[in-house]
């Protein structure tokens, strides 16, 4: 098998594009085939280099490498003028030098006159010049387009995905395939490139369906064997439309940026469209290509979810190794600016830290955003979790938290002794848990939700853990 992908570098790698990029990878990886890269540049005005290097960096971080390419569309605008030039000079196209407006107003013409098929209109109008004549003004340099000559019947391919698909001829234009200042047109570079690479499967979004039986005619009238088709189902929006920017749908290296692990993005944008025919959906990428299979793609479109894909990150994060962990915090907080040397954590508390917050992050950027009150100060309290915690009976909690301010002075550090020191405090008369580990949180965090106690107090250490207890008491009393 010979895959390819051909993103056009007029944006960056979107999740439509990501999603045909790893079907055909996976599907290559599983067989031992080949995957090929091309990038589609041929529009002059909207392709951009950056957007070359967002594609590349973004299959890149994805972990999908290609065998072959890229190929530059572009480079290659010479062969696809010459096969157009192939298909005029074997009568299986024609030239056409009817002004766009004179076509137009035909047109006009027949759908004013209560419409009928406008298909053939620009082969009418085009061999109304005789044959001599248009070689005279070829010769002289008169600009004509060359149209493809749609031959009568039907077209028709088994898709990989949909089946059986047929297309009447008549409902096809002669397309140009050659435009008038000689730039070769979409389907023609397509074709030439696909077959001058020997691609056998042609996997890409179904918006290109109707593309495919033009496709298909200028691989036979070419003479070229014609590839396998298919045809993959959007990706809808949660609303049921296609995704598109309205859904927030970014740019796969959004994710990237937000925290998403490439394993985990991988393993959601397979299922955009794939199921491995059980209701699994954690799968490795060795597990994706050995279980990934065309049969299995589905017809209709599947939503795109975001809060699917960083629920499974999260579970993602949380099967990770201590050291992926502490790696990828780091690197998530020196996206935030905040090096090695600013973490007032030292490895042992800061790998507690990551393994005590892992289970309660989507991604690293929130992991990053949740471990600030722990590698630096608290900046400022919660204003909800103090007014809950603190402030509706100040005096006892200020009662509270000097007695846990002494206990945790004098405990031995370690959990076991902390865990005895502070539920038996819970357990005094009027006292209970509620009333120590809530107000206790706010004072070691600033937040009401937190890993759970004794690990913060094991990540702080006893000097910061006091003087968190120290500084909750002195807020407290200069509110009473
Ligand atoms: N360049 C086209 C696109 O980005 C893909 C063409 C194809 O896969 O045949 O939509």
């Amino acid at each position: 098998m010979r895959l390819r992908f051909a993103p056009s570098p007029t944006g960056y790698l979107h999740v439509g594009g990501a999603r045909t990029a790893l079907f055909n990878w996976l599907l290559a990886r599983r067989g031992g085939g080949t995957f090929v890269l091309r990038i589609e540049d041929t529009d002059r005005d909207r392709s951009r280099p950056e957007h070359v290097e967002a594609i590349l960096s973004g299959l890149a971080w994805l972990g999908i490498d290609w065998d072959e390419g890229p190929y530059f569309q572009a480079a290659c605008v010479e062969r696809h003028r010459a096969d157009a030039l192939r298909l005029l000079a074997d009568g299986r196209a024609y030239r056409d030098f009817t002004p766009r407006e004179e076509f137009e107003r035909a047109r006009d013409a027949v759908v004013a006159a209560g419409g009928g098929a406008v298909t053939r209109l620009s082969r009418e109008l085009a061999t109304r010049v005789p044959p001599a004549e248009q070689e005279r003004r070829a010769v002289a340099g008169d600009p004509f387009a060359v149209r493809f000559l749609v031959p009568d019947g039907e077209t028709s391919w088994r898709d990989l995905v949909h089946g059986d698909t047929r297309f009447a001829n008549a409902e096809i234009d002669d397309f140009v395939i050659l435009r008038s200042d000689g730039t070769p047109t979409y389907n023609l570079a397509v074709v030439s490139d696909d077959a001058d690479t020997a691609i056998t499967h042609v996997l890409r979004g179904d918006d290109h369906i109707s593309n495919t039986p033009k496709q298909i005619l200028l691989y036979e009238a070419l003479g070229h064997p014609v590839p396998a088709f298919g045809h993959l189902p959007m990706i809808l929006g949660p609303d049921g439309k296609r995704l598109s920017k309205r859904h927030g749908a970014r740019a796969v290296d959004a994710f990237e940026a937000e925290g998403v692990l490439p394993d985990a993005m991988a393993n959601f944008l397979a299922l955009l469209g794939w199921s491995p025919g059980t209701d699994e959906e954690l799968m490795s990428r060795d597990e994706l290509i050995e279980r990934f299979s065309l049969e299995r793609v589905l017809k209709k479109g599947s939503v795109f979810d975001p809060s699917k894909l960083f629920w499974m990150n999260g579970q993602y994060i949380a099967r990770m190794a201590p050291e992926e962990l502490t790696a990828a915090l780091r690197e998530a907080l020196g996206r935030d600016g905040i090096a090695t040397d600013d973490i007032a954590l030292d490895e042992e508390a800061f790998a507690r830290m990551a393994a005590a917050l892992a289970p309660r992050s989507r991604t690293f950027t929130e992991m990053a955003r949740l471990s600030r009150p722990y590698i630096g100060p608290i900046r400022d309290y919660d204003p909800k979790a103090t007014r809950k915690n603190w402030y509706r009976d100040p005096a006892a909690t200020a009662g509270v938290l000097s007695a846990v301010r002494d206990r945790l002075a004098a405990t031995q550090w370690e959990p076991n002794a902390l865990e005895t020191q502070l539920r038996a405090l819970a357990g005094e008369p009027g006292v209970g848990a509620g009333k120590v580990f809530q107000p206790l949180r706010v004072a070691l965090t600033g937040v009401a939700a937190s890993p759970g106690i004794f690990d913060v107090l094991l990540i702080l250490g006893r000097k910061r853990s006091v003087a968190r207890v120290e500084r909750a008491l002195d807020e407290i009393a200069a509110r009473s």
